[in-house]
């Protein structure tokens, strides 16, 4: 099954409009990017680990970062999907890539 950006925000707005605020989204992110820097750290020997698969947890907690990033944008209703091919389209022009999202989605279909 895959997910598009938009149904992941329509399913997050359904969960968190109401009583969610951003801050403690925001908070729950940072949570979460620390968690993503503790896996980071054992996979660089770092910090010392006996987790078996670092790969899967790197996943796991990357995962939980794009959740709390997506809720955000949920409950402040910004359209990620129309923001994010802006934005990527200003920057292949500005760092003179060869091709941009939106083009590089078209010829994929
Ligand atoms: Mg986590």
């Amino acid at each position: 099954m895959k997910i598009s950006i938009d149904d992941l925000q329509a399913y997050l707005a359904n969960r968190y409009c109401g009583w969610a605020t951003e801050q403690s989204m925001f908070m729950k992110l940072v949570e979460e990017i620390g968690e993503v820097a503790e896996v980071l750290n054992k996979r660089a020997g770092r910090k010392a680990s006996d987790e078996n698969d670092l790969h899967e947890q790197l996943g796991v907690e990357l995962v939980d970062m794009i959740h709390y990033i997506v809720a955000i944008a949920a409950i402040n209703e910004i359209d990620l999907t129309t923001l994010m091919i802006e934005k990527d389209k200003k920057a292949s022009v500005k760092y003179h890539h060869t091709i941009n999202l939106e083009t590089f989605l078209s010829e994929k279909k």
